[in-house]
């Protein structure tokens, strides 16, 4: 887990493996120390999805949700380097494959001591896979309704959501999702899922809350000024990708919770920490590091009908038509270019 601090200390020159060692040992030994005694929930940045990693005073985890198939490795890696081991409770609020494509790895990853399931049947490929996954390694399988509700590790763990079977709307799937309430002393938490305004009317009374996830990464249909009223929450956190395809988070939603007053924050560039040791709460962003360079700028580019190959900085570029692109002088030369006498020594 690198903060903004490690990646400034990149441009020193100071061995940069080793100082992410130090720093990754820091802060697990400082995320358990700080988990001791205090509730953390994570909403991680996994792009376009959900995947909210909860650590229990004593060290417990729960994950709901494990964002997309492309996403779950990135939670894997978040979760270990946070120290996680073992998963106690996982939730699949819903089959939507951006909530239970990640799932696969996260089983391969870790044991699991049980799962919460939406119960939906979705009948897609994704959920079928998950649930698969899950029947080979003989998890225990549960589908908890409103009502339901556990304690663990002195937080308490309800269900809202569903509290009944709902079809008919636009997107059955989020209409039965999963809804969950943490609550530990003072300080509450509830994870809407993608919970839309079907789903949100089925449920009589949201209890005064203190940070909301967000319904649906903050969709137009996951949000209202009554549901806000009941809540009262004083953060909310938007769970979402850059410049997504839905135009999440809509801007419908985003003036109903700025009007409600909340401390708003999304999950773009950086994971959502709150922790509380049930008195009080801080909110941080953990900002994700930028990935390396993208591949997609090549090293070199070959001359299809010349068969030489120059850097991409040279000035006597093939035209468009003929460039083929090398990741290496290596890859170039195994297929038979030769380089350019200009531009490589
Ligand atoms: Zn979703
Ligand atoms: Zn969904």
């Amino acid at each position: 887990m690198r903060t903004r601090k490690t990646r400034l200390w990149e441009g020193a020159g100071i061995p940069i493996a080793a100082l992410w060692l130090a720093a990754a040992l820091f802060l697990a030994v400082f995320a358990q120390a700080a988990y001791a005694s205090a509730l953390a929930v994570r909403v991680l940045d996994v792009g376009q999805g959900d995947s909210i990693l909860v650590r229990f005073p004593e060290g417990g985890a729960m994950l709901v949700d494990a964002g997309t198939a492309d996403a779950g490795p990135r939670v894997v890696e978040s979760l270990r380097s946070l120290g996680v081991e073992k998963i106690d409770i996982l939730a699949a609020t819903h089959p939507h494959s951006d909530h239970i494509g990640g799932m696969l790895a996260v089983l391969d990853a870790f044991p699991v001591g049980k799962i919460w399931d939406s119960g939906y049947v979705h009948g897609t490929r994704t959920q079928q896979l998950f649930l698969e996954a899950v029947r080979d390694r003989k998890i225990r399988f549960g589908r908890p309704k409103a009502g339901f509700s556990e304690e663990f590790e002195g937080v308490l763990i309800e269900v809202l959501a569903p509290v009944k079977a709902i079809s008919g709307t636009e997107s059955d799937a989020n209409n039965n999702s999963l809804v969950l309430r943490l609550s530990f002393g003072e300080v509450s938490f509830l994870l809407a899922a993608d919970m839309e305004t079907a789903q949100r009317r089925s449920v009589e009374r949201f209890p005064e809350t203190t940070v909301l996830k967000v319904a649906h990464h903050g969709s137009h249909n996951g949000t209202d000024v009554r549901f806000l009223e009941m809540l009262r929450p004083k953060v909310a956190i938007i769970s979402c990708g850059a410049e997504n395809p839905y135009g999440h988070p809509h801007r419908e939603a985003v003036a109903l919770l700025e009007g409600a007053g909340v401390d708003l924050f999304t999950t773009i560039g950086g994971d959502i920490v709150v922790e509380t040791d049930g008195t009080a709460f801080s909110v941080h962003k953990a900002i994700t590091p930028e990935q390396p360079p993208s591949e997609a700028v090549p090293a070199y580019i070959g001359n299809r009908s010349s068969r030489v190959y120059h850097a991409a900085s040279c000035d006597g570029l093939p035209a468009e038509r003929n460039r083929v692109f090398f990741k290496s002088a290596e890859e170039a030369a195994k297929a038979g270019y030769r380089p350019c006498g200009r531009c490589i020594q």
